[in-house]
Order: C-alpha cells, then sequence, then structure tokens
C-alpha cells in the first residue's frame, strides 16, 4: 500500500495532468452534452428533472476532498493550467506572477456575484443564461456564442498574464464549489515541524494563496502544486479534526 502511496506521490502531477487531459477529451470531444455543475443545475430549474444525480455526487466529493473538480476534472481549468505554464517556461518566470494583495483579497468574491446573477437569469428568463456566455461553450460548440468566444479570449490572455484568473475570480463553478468546501473532510496543512520557511509552496499556488499564513480551503482548487514543491514534505493533506487558524 505504501508502494502505491509513494508512486502517487512522486508522479503527482503527471497523474493529475493525464487525468485532467482525459476528462478534456471527454468534455470536449465525446460528450454530447456539457456536465457542468451550473448547467446541470440550470436544467434542474429549467425542467425540474432528476439530472442532479452526477451534481450530488460531486458535491459530496467536494465535501469530502474540497475543489478536485476545479484542479483534477474542469476543461477550462486544464486550459488556464497550461497557458499560465507557458509562461513561466516563456518568461523563465521562477515564481508566479501575483495580483496586489489588496485587490485580490476583493477580487476573489466576485465569483459568487457571478454564481448569484446566472442562477438568477436562468430562473428569470428561463434560459441557460450561464452558456451563453460561457468560454467552454466555445470550445464544446454547444452553446458558442460571439459572447463566449471574446471572454475565452479575454480570460486566455487574462490567464497568461495571471495564473487560473477565470477560475479565481469569475467561474461560477468554483464559486458554487467552494461553498460546499469551506471545512471539507480532508484538507492541506503545513505541518509546523517540518516547514522552514521558505515560502516555496507561496510562491507557486496559481491562485495566490499565501499557506505559510493561511489556507482557506474554499479557495484551494487542490492541484498539489505547492506540496510538490515543498522538499520538506511539509505540506499535508488528510483529515485534521482541530485546525489552528485553517493552516
Ligand atoms: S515550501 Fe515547504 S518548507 Fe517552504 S514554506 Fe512551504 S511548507 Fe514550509
Ligand atoms: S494551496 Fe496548494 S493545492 Fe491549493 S491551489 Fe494552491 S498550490 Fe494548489
Amino acid at each position: 500500500m505504501s508502494k502505491i502511496y509513494n508512486f502517487f506521490e512522486e508522479h503527482l502531477q503527471s497523474i493529475r495532468k493525464l487525468i485532467q487531459l482525459l476528462f478534456f477529451v471527454y468534455f470536449i470531444y465525446l460528450s454530447g452534452l456539457c456536465l457542468c455543475v451550473l448547467g446541470v443545475i440550470k436544467r434542474f430549474i429549467l425542467m425540474g428533472g432528476f439530472y442532479l444525480t452526477s451534481t450530488l455526487v460531486l458535491l459530496l466529493l467536494t465535501l469530502i476532498l474540497g475543489r478536485v473538480f476545479c484542479g483534477w476534472v474542469c476543461p477550462l481549468g486544464f486550459i488556464f493550467d497550461i497557458t499560465y505554464r507557458l509562461r513561466m517556461k516563456v518568461s523563465k518566470l521562477k515564481f508566479l506572477p501575483t495580483v496586489p494583495e489588496k485587490i485580490h483579497s476583493k477580487l476573489i468574491y466576485l465569483k459568487y456575484g457571478v454564481l448569484i446573477l446566472f442562477l438568477y437569469l436562468t430562473y428569470k428568463l428561463s434560459t441557460y443564461a450561464f452558456c451563453k456566455v460561457c468560454p467552454l461553450g466555445t470550445l464544446t460548440n454547444l452553446h458558442g456564442t460571439v459572447i463566449s468566444i471574446i471572454l475565452l479570449v479575454f480570460f486566455l490572455i487574462m490567464g497568461v498574464v495571471y495564473p487560473m484568473f477565470f477560475c479565481r475570480y469569475f467561474c461560477p463553478i468554483g464559486a458554487l464549489l467552494g461553498i460546499f468546501s469551506i471545512r471539507p473532510l480532508f484538507k492541506l496543512k503545513i505541518d509546523d515541524k517540518k516547514c522552514v520557511g521558505c515560502k516555496l509552496c507561496d510562491r507557486r499556488c496559481p491562485v495566490q494563496i499565501e499557506l505559510t499564513k493561511n489556507i482557506p480551503q474554499h479557495e484551494c482548487i487542490r492541484c498539489f502544486e505547492c506540496k510538490t514543491v515543498c522538499n520538506k514534505d511539509a505540506v499535508k493533506f488528510g483529515i485534521y479534526i482541530k485546525q489552528k487558524n485553517n493552516k
């Protein structure tokens, strides 16, 4: 068992990439249906049908593990993951660019407003409101509109400037999953006994979480870049009942 665990830890990022790629292919080329959580909820609101099974499974998973959907499944997350890595490679950046903390700490709430707005519009206008502007719609060719193409280009550019720009500030699915992962069963934390305070993890987090200060579990997309970069094995992911300062 420990051999499997060690193998998984050692190849964590490669395994994540492979899983993301498989889901990307599934969502973009094989699925005739956009399976985003918001789409499913909208179908539920509009049709009153029982489209909720996959959503319930996902929400349960989120309650247990946090926002793994964002870091391992979402095709948009996969695209924005590639864009910021490309930028790092091309610009030979060691550390990720950051949005000034004062602005960042406020902008992260924008996605909750987007979630409320589109759920309201869906209910009020009886239409798949978010699908009409969803950047993913452009790729799946399901609901692609001029607006969604413009937004995709905009977020791709912003995703090059600031890692995961769309996921951090605008994604309503991230917001919804964030609500369900305020206190997930499995938490990310730093082992104070092992941490030497080098802050490598802070500088490699694509959603700008300063792990050495505080880890808001609902903002963490479970990419585990912090775990990979920490050479002291101080970043832990597990069940922690008592957690001081969310660290
Ligand atoms: S990279 Fe590891 S040792 Fe360095 S600050 Fe982060 S948790 Fe601590
Ligand atoms: S805290 Fe770690 S796992 Fe969470 S988003 Fe940042 S780098 Fe990824």
